[in-house]
């Protein structure tokens, strides 16, 4: 018996499960792998339609606990009586964090920043971006001088610090069994990924700097952001005068984001926008929002099959296709080419499904087979934004079910602890996610 439900991933999609499990009238206890909430794609999943009053449903409800840098190690029993075994790894910097900044320039080990999707670099002290929850610095220990195997003995971050905030003595907290009546996985894509790159090596990237991922254009339209929110050539940083847009694949969230992503270029005053499909179909009902953005937007539609990309004469990039239909060779001249492709799930989602005894399918997507286990948003499939909000809006009331106790004052596993959700910071959280969103949409 247990008053809450578990909820594996705090990302939008599980902060929105987490707002539906709240206001059924459960407990939520979020988990979140990364230093912070909120997720590394929050733009790209926070459409301007998303429906706003379900997310600000959290921020409302005090019944929504979370951890980061926390992970599910193992689950044993069954719907409604499930104990979850929870690992958390230690930030080793403290509350007392007052985000001054003064630790990272002394930091001599740099890596590159995964939420820029690696447009940027960030010390292994770092915070991701300005606004973060919890709002304090974290230690990657993994690219840490002082992490193992080597402890070497760099306390250069901890000398800086005025605020004795960093403690490489804090011990990692033990891992705790909770009682939760069900599971929401809401794990998302794998956005920015090595898997990305190498899906994406057929189309040129990796080859040239200025053709880059669709995440990576994503991350550049976005402020705060490496660019101000300015689509650059990472070349030069210079503007560019003339973009095009490769679909590599056809689905509803490949177009989706390359819709928003081409009108908030014509905004920018991109003077030349092209889009081109790699698939035939001009009919395709699932481009009819793009061929309408491309319309609007004076952006010539292009549907061909791939031939190559590579520097332009003169000044440049130049794809090179075979128009579909027709067969005739297309020349296509950019200064930024962005390749979107499909998301894929987190890689860790393989190991999840061994965890939670659930089915992957061929690419890697779970299925949800064990009873009192939900699946919502990236980790169940190329669902698109909408979709995946609503499952997970519809994974919590299928999980709700499961819930056979009233929440208690103070259920043990969910007591406050340094990561109860207060109300001010989840609305901030919330409100620079939608302008995020609003911003990529633009
Ligand atoms: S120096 Fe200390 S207080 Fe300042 S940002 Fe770094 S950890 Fe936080
Ligand atoms: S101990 Fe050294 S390497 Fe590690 S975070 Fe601090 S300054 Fe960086």
């Amino acid at each position: 018996m247990s008053d809450t439900v578990l909820v594996i991933g705090g990302g939008p999609t599980g902060l929105r499960a987490a707002a539906a499990v709240a206001a059924g009238g459960a407990r939520a206890l979020v988990l979140e792998q990364a230093p912070v909430l909120g997720g590394k794609r929050a733009a790209m999943v926070l459409g301007p339609d998303a429906p706003d009053p379900a997310l600000a449903a959290v921020a409302d409800n005090p019944a929504v606990t979370w951890h980061t840098l926390a992970r599910l190690t193992a689950l044993a029993g069954e719907a409604g009586d499930f104990t979850a075994t929870i690992v958390e790894r230690p930030r080793y910097v403290t509350d007392d964090c007052t985000r001054c900044n003064h630790c990272v320039p002394v930091c001599p080990q740099v890596v590159a920043n995964e939420y820029d999707a690696g447009l940027t670099f960030r010390k292994a002290i770092h915070s991701p971006y300005p606004t973060t929850l919890p709002d304090i610095y974290s230690i990657d220990i993994d690219s840490c001088l002082n992490g193992p195997p080597n402890y070497l003995p760099c306390q250069r971050c901890a000398e800086a610090c005025d605020d004795d905030a960093i403690h490489f003595d804090m011990p990692a907290p033990k891992p705790r069994d909770c009682s939760v009546a069900a599971v929401v996985v809401a794990t998302g894509f794998a956005a920015g990924s090595e898997e990305e790159g190498r899906v994406l090596a057929e189309f040129g990237y990796g080859t040239h700097p200025d053709i880059v991922s669709g995440t990576e254009l994503q991350r550049l339209l976005e402020d705060p952001g490496p660019s101000g929110g300015f689509a650059v050539k990472p070349s030069d940083e210079g503007y560019p005068d003339a973009v095009l847009l490769v679909l590599t694949a056809v689905t509803e969230d490949v177009v989706w984001v390359a819709t928003n992503h081409l009108r908030r270029l014509a905004a920018q005053g991109v003077g030349e926008i092209a889009v081109l499909v790699l698939a035939p179909g001009a009919d395709d009902p699932r481009l009819a929002g793009l061929a309408a953005a491309a319309a609007e937007c004076a952006a010539p539609l292009h549907h061909g099959g791939w031939i190559g990309a590579g520097p332009a004469a003169g000044d440049g990039l130049e794809v090179v296709c075979t128009a579909l239909p027709g067969g005739e060779s297309l020349h296509l001249r950019a200064d930024l080419v962005a390749l979107f492709t499909e998301v894929r799930p987190d890689p860790a989602t393989q190991a999840l499904a061994g965890l939670l005894d659930l089915q992957c399918d061929a690419q890697g997507y779970l299925t949800p087979t064990r009873p009192g286990i939900y699946v919502a948003g990236g980790a169940s499939g190329t669902v698109g934004i909408e979709a995946g909000l609503e499952q997970a809006a519809a994974a919590a009331q299928a999980a709700l079910q499961h819930v056979t106790a009233e929440p208690t004052e103070d259920t043990p596993e969910t007591a406050p602890r340094e990561s109860r959700l207060r109300q001010e910071d989840l609305e901030q959280l919330l409100h620079a996610l939608l302008e995020l969103g609003r911003g990529a949409a633009r």
